[in-house]
């Protein structure tokens, strides 16, 4: 059984503990990551998208659905390096809605061929870095981040 902890003590150990978390803000903040917990989602009800970040970094892209976040089924998750690759996997997932994926222009419904948040022209780009390196449908995503990685190394 613990013991009680006499009131300096205690004192004692909740002045480093706030000391301890400002120099965890600090750090975070020279590190440009935030802190553990939800950082983006999307605006989806049926199947909502979120990122979470884990405290270091890195971030987990989720598509959840029912209530979140109370009581929720997770459909699909993928970790990320960095934050900001998770964000950008986040709104390709969330797709449709606002500007094109790669080269942030509105996109016009019935003008062309627009492809799940792609214009006609970018997702003709998508489609031949696909061809050429002869990528599954499934890869889809990960060619749109390489090219808008390297927009221009990849003709
Ligand atoms: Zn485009």
């Amino acid at each position: 059984m613990k013991r009680r902890m006499s009131n300096p003590v205690r004192k004692h150990y909740l002045a480093e503990l706030r000391a301890l978390e400002s120099r965890i803000r600090k750090l975070r903040k020279a590190l440009g990551i935030s802190p553990p917990g939800l950082i983006w989602s999307g605006n989806a009800p049926d199947a909502l998208i979120i990122v979470t970040a884990d405290g270091y970094g890195a971030a987990t892209v989720q598509q959840v659905e029912d209530n979140y976040p109370v009581d929720y089924t997770i459909r699909r998750a993928q970790k990320c390096r960095t934050e900001a690759e998770a964000c950008a996997l986040a709104e390709i997932w969330d797709g449709g809605e606002g500007p094109c994926l790669l080269c942030n222009r509105e996109l016009i419904s019935g003008n062309g061929d627009n492809w799940d948040g792609l214009c006609p022209g970018c997702a003709d780009r998508v489609n031949a870095y696909m061809n050429k390196r002869k990528l599954a449908d499934s890869a889809r995503d990960k060619a749109i981040l390489q090219l808008q990685k390297h927009p221009q190394n990849h003709k």
